[in-house]
């Protein structure tokens, strides 16, 4: 349920309508844009009688809302959502590219890339440390150590570290990253949404399942958000589709469709979507073009040999390129009217 205030709401009436809300075990969510100020309400509304509310000097009108989702939905907060990222800002008209590679593999690689990364204007640095593999035989990720290095690659270059936390005994270890990344994989791991909904206020990256619809993406968010942490950025990674030319299929779309529904911001992340190096720029271009709000790109020294994901893999002098190329179509970005 919302609730849309009067424009001349005098504070202490909002206040004491706040009140009435909390003693009715409701917790409601103040969101006060240029054009109105709604009071979104979570908790157990069905049982309320919305005349009562609507009688109140103070409220303008009450909604209920029937999509499922109801903190992550645009109606319940109508502004765009900014994530603070450490200091970098992503969502609102702030716009981020991340990248870096697939997989953690040394601190020379690290840093190497990190440098270079920034060079080329990312603003946050990507690496996965916790690995999600198809095969158990394949490289697992460095572990503990990998976060050592990324959180040693950031000392170095002060970017805002992004990475994978596949396991919640694992959240100790992540005291010092930036953004903590919900894979694909985990998109429906319901009981590690809530606890990184519960036990921290980072920021978190909500990768698409492979086969998730936009309202099991957003009902993936809504579990984060009602467990306490409202920082969260949807991604669009790829989706799978009968088609076989790439590894998987990118749905841009889900720019626009996703910011009516929501005020969360959108990352694209044309590696996964595509799985081939040289589909990622026209991919990056196209993203920025339909307004996305960041990028994550994979960026490897050097492709052939990497451990993880080397074939999507952009070097750093073609990378140094979309960024050009991106930077230049930015100004030019689609935005909702
Ligand atoms: C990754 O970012 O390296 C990754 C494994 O992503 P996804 O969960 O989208 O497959
Ligand atoms: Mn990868």
């Amino acid at each position: 349920m919302i609730i849309i205030l009067k424009k001349d709401a005098e504070k202490s009436q909002v206040d004491s309508l706040l009140n009435w809300l909390k003693a009715r075990h409701i917790t409601p969510n103040v969101s006060a844009g240029e054009r109105e100020t709604v009071i979104g309400c979570v908790g157990d509304v069905a049982k309320m009688d919305i005349g009562l509310v609507q009688a109140l000097s103070v409220v303008e009108r009450v909604q209920r809302i029937q999509e499922p989702y109801k903190a992550a939905n645009r109606k319940f907060h109508p502004m765009d959502s900014v994530i603070d990222c450490s200091g970098v800002k992503i969502g609102g008209g702030n716009f981020q590219v991340i990248a870096g590679p697939c997989s953690v593999e040394s601190i020379d690689q690290m840093i190497g890339i990190a440098k270079s990364v920034k060079a080329s204007g990312a603003t946050m640095l990507r690496g996965g440390a916790f690995k999600p593999r198809t095969s158990p035989y394949s490289f697992q990720g460095l572990g503990k150590q990998g976060l050592d290095i990324l959180l040693e690659a950031k000392k170095e270059t002060g970017l805002p570290i992004v990475t994978e936390l596949m396991a919640i005994e694992h959240l100790p270890l992540f005291n010092d990253v930036d953004v903590i990344q919900i894979g694909a994989r985990n998109m429906q791991n319901f009981d590690l949404l809530k606890e990184v909904g519960a036990m921290t206020k980072k920021p978190i990256l909500l990768k698409r399942g492979m086969s998730a619809t936009l309202q099991e993406l957003l009902m993936s968010a809504e579990y984060i958000m009602a467990s306490g942490n409202p920082n969260v950025m949807l991604c669009e990674r790829g989706i799978r589709t009968f088609e076989t030319a790439t590894r998987n299929t990118i749905d841009l779309t889900v720019i626009p469709v996703l910011k009516r529904l929501s005020h969360l911001p959108i990352v694209i992340d044309p590696s996964h979507s595509t799985g081939y190096a040289h589909l990622v720029e026209p991919c990056a271009m196209g993203a920025t073009a339909m307004g996305a709000d960041a990028l994550i790109i994979e960026v490897h020294n050097d492709p052939p040999h990497a451990l993880c994901d080397g074939v999507q893999s952009q070097t750093p002098e073609v990378f140094d390129d979309t960024m050009k190329r991106v930077m230049a179509i930015r100004p030019h970005a689609w935005q909702a009217k």
